[in-house]
């Protein structure tokens, strides 16, 4: 027993079981380079003034932890929001582009691609690749950018190139899939992935600089509240924003924590995106975790209305902490998560993506008069929605 545990923590690019990287040679050597500089650059003392110098007068760092007290009387539990959503361009997903394409410049990078679902993460890559003065190209599903129309319009000013996709069934999926195909062929591009997903180092890389909010979260709680939370829950696509906010509680054994994955319309196969609920392991995009599949283990298109959460894969880490029990992961259907976008906007005057909705919904049905401390990692704020919902 003990063996194995200790051998499986040594295998580099592992979390548990689930991981890895499924790539062709040519790739692998590309991203084992990219592992490379981000070891060699994490813990640099430059590296790391820059990135928290850029978080704090660029992103606009620390984000605040505010006490929502219209909404923990309605519930009867008491509930801060970690305002993600406050961020620059609107996310949680600026933290790590600002992270990723720091790596890129010293990496020597002369253009920058990424691939989007919600627009959230294309804005978010636009608006680095701007401000470092580097070529953008982002990949998007045509689904994708016809219900984020919004998104699309704010990369283009920002002076990034959208290509949209009308493989497959025309969302997140299919423009990770020509993303990756793209930086394959391209010797100078860097690839900014978006989520926790993906082969090696990505999830891990992901994580670090995604980790700010976890860090900050508690220092921010001990400092009102004097104590750790109860439970922390988050909404998750590819799973980002949730591994940042619980990175720093993992090893807090009272803390709970609490994932709201889209279930789309309902939990049937094909009108769902409830990966860690439905999903069976095994290899996607590049890593062996959890994927939606049909009875012959083929990729199935997934469902949701909120267009960040609408992924049929999940990210590694989540697997296993799926398996380790250490993370209970609930699905929220649309209804649901619509109800609690309009609840939060008007108890609170906080219109929340319809993504962080899930988190408030998943909040909502396991806290109801449980009189308990909750953290809500509200990921972004939904201006994206308003024009749709
Ligand atoms: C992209 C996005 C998500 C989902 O992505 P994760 O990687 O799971 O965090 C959630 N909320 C918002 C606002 C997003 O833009």
């Amino acid at each position: 027993m003990q063996t194995t545990a200790i051998k499986k923590e040594q295998k580099t690019g592992y979390f548990g079981d689930f991981g890895g990287q499924f790539v062709p040679p040519h790739l692998a050597e590309k991203l084992n380079n990219l592992y490379k500089v981000f070891l060699e650059y994490k813990d640099d003392p430059t590296f790391k003034e820059e990135f928290k110098s850029l978080l704090q007068t660029y992103v606009g760092r620390p984000s605040p932890l505010y006490k929502a007290e219209n909404l923990s009387k309605e519930l009867g539990s008491t509930v801060y929001l970690k305002r993600e959503d406050l961020n620059h361009t609107g996310s949680h997903k600026i933290n790590n582009t600002i992270g990723q394409i720091l790596l890129a410049k010293r990496m020597g990078a002369t253009e920058i691609i990424a691939e989007t679902g919600a627009g959230q993460h294309g804005v978010a890559t636009a608006t680095a690749a701007a401000l470092m003065g580097i070529k953008c190209k982002v990949f998007i599903g045509k689904v994708d950018s016809e219900r984020q129309k919004m998104n699309v319009e704010r990369m283009e000013v920002l002076g990034a190139e959208v290509i949209t996709t009308i493989t497959g069934n025309a969302t997140l999926k299919d423009a990770v899939d020509m993303a990756l195909g793209y930086y394959v062929e391209n010797p100078n591009v860097y690839y900014l992935l978006g989520s926790a997903v993906g082969p090696h180092p990505y999830p891990t890389i992901v994580r670090y600089f995604q980790s700010v909010i976890g860090e900050e979260m508690k220092k921010q709680i001990l400092e009102i509240e004097g104590k750790l939370p109860d439970a922390i829950v988050a909404c998750i696509g590819g799973g980002s924003n949730a591994i940042g906010a619980f990175s720093h509680f993992i090893d807090e054994k009272n803390v709970e924590l609490y994932a709201a994955e889209g279930a789309g319309e309902s939990m049937e196969l094909g009108k769902t995106a409830a990966t860690l609920t439905l999903g069976k392991p095994g290899v996607f995009q590049g890593a062996f975790s959890l994927c939606l599949v049909d009875e012959n283990d083929k990729p199935l298109p997934s469902a949701s209305i909120a267009a960040g959460l609408d992924y049929p894969g999940i990210g590694p880490e989540h697997a296993n902490l799926k398996e380790m029990k250490r993370v209970a992961y609930y699905p929220i259907t649309d209804e649901e998560a619509v109800e609690s976008y309009r609840l939060l906007s008007k108890k609170e005057g906080i219109i929340p993506a319809i993504e962080s909705a899930h988190a408030v919904a998943l909040t909502t049905k396991l806290f109801k008069n449980k009189n308990a401390l909750v953290v809500i990692n509200l990921s972004g704020r939904g201006d994206k929605d308003v024009s749709r919902l």
